[in-house]
């Protein structure tokens, strides 16, 4: 078969699979200008404690090291955006983290899509990835042509946001390949503004130590009174840099995984059912979920901070 009609049939194939949206770009190192932006974002700190960013460089600048005899980095985008949000007198988490864990559910379809792949072309192998190897992800969805990264720096779909999952196969087939995207973010700046704790920079970056998400999810330790003031009722994530964006706000459509919806205990929890959380009804709720990211221990920490009678508003 020819890439172009390998090529067809693997997008077709993503699209059944329920993915909103598949691109594919060559399977080459890393742009110097975006390996120098990474090195520098690292010697800002803006990594924070996330030490795991800071190893494996050679296999996040060079896909071949990670699939021997790459060619092609096909990259996908699972749509996450709820069908029913929890109401505002609620303590709110991250939309992404409304349903099960992301990874093995973008894993398992990615791995049916490698499966098909090899269906139609049989000397074709490679390895599936979702935010769980040293891949620049966002970089390769906008090499791969399904957006631009936003000045949120989050990968923006055109007329479709960016509340979307990414995931890639690496894959040692030559396909045809897709073009970036110009930003369409314009002089807009509403993420920047938007943003609580200012993590955001005017250059496009994103400092972590300052951003909720990390704060909430990935610090152990205790939590500053700033950090504990702009969380507001956040207990996991935070989602006000997308939230204000002009994409999601006219395009961002329901999604309908069954693995994405959230049970009912998660949406019936009054604040005070959250405060008195017990280990069972923790492990019973999160079965499953990208919230056990934040540990038992850290979620109780959160909701102590979220309904801290002290705080003022
Ligand atoms: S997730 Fe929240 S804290 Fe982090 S950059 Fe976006 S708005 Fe700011
Ligand atoms: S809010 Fe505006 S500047 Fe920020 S990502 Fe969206 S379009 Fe771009």
């Amino acid at each position: 078969m020819n890439s172009g009609d390998l090529t067809k049939l693997i997008k077709a194939e993503a699209l059944n699979l329920g993915f909103s949206a598949c691109g594919i770009a060559p399977a080459e190192p890393v742009d110097s200008k975006e390996r120098e932006n990474f090195n520098q974002w690292l010697g800002n700190g803006f990594q924070a404690d996330m030490s795991y960013l800071e190893r494996n460089q050679d296999k996040r600048y060079d896909p071949s090291l990670l699939v021997e005899g790459a060619k092609s980095i096909i990259s996908v985008a699972l749509n996450y955006y709820p069908q029913k949000i929890l109401n505002k007198e609620q303590l709110q988490f991250a939309y992404y983290a409304y349903g099960k864990d992301y990874h093995n559910l973008v894993k398992n379809k990615l791995t049916r899509l490698l499966e098909y792949i090899q269906t139609i072309d049989p000397q074709s192998s490679g390895r599936v990835f979702c935010d769980t190897a040293p891949i620049l992800e966002k970089y390769w969805a906008w090499k791969s042509g399904l957006g631009w990264v936003g000045k949120n720096t989050l990968l923006i779909l055109p007329k479709a946001g960016s509340f979307f999952f990414l995931g890639e196969i690496i894959l040692n087939s030559e396909l045809e390949y897709d073009s970036p995207k110009k930003s369409h973010c314009g002089s807009c700046k509403r993420c920047l503004e938007a943003c609580p704790t200012h993590a955001l920079t005017s250059d496009g970056n994103l400092n972590a130590n300052l951003c909720l998400s990390y704060q909430t999810i990935e610090n152990r330790k205790e939590l500053s009174a700033s950090v504990k003031q702009a969380m507001k009722r956040t207990i996991y994530g935070c989602d006000e840099c997308q939230k204000a964006c002009p994409w999601n706000n006219r395009f961002a459509t329901a999604n309908n995984e069954p693995d994405l919806q959230p049970n009912e205990g998660f949406f019936n929890n009054t604040e005070q059912d959250w405060q008195n959380l017990s280990v069972e009804s923790y492990r019973r709720i999160f079965k499953g979920s990208a919230v056990k990211r934040a540990k038992y221990e850290g979620l109780i920490r959160n909701i102590s901070a979220a309904t801290d009678a002290d705080k003022t508003e």
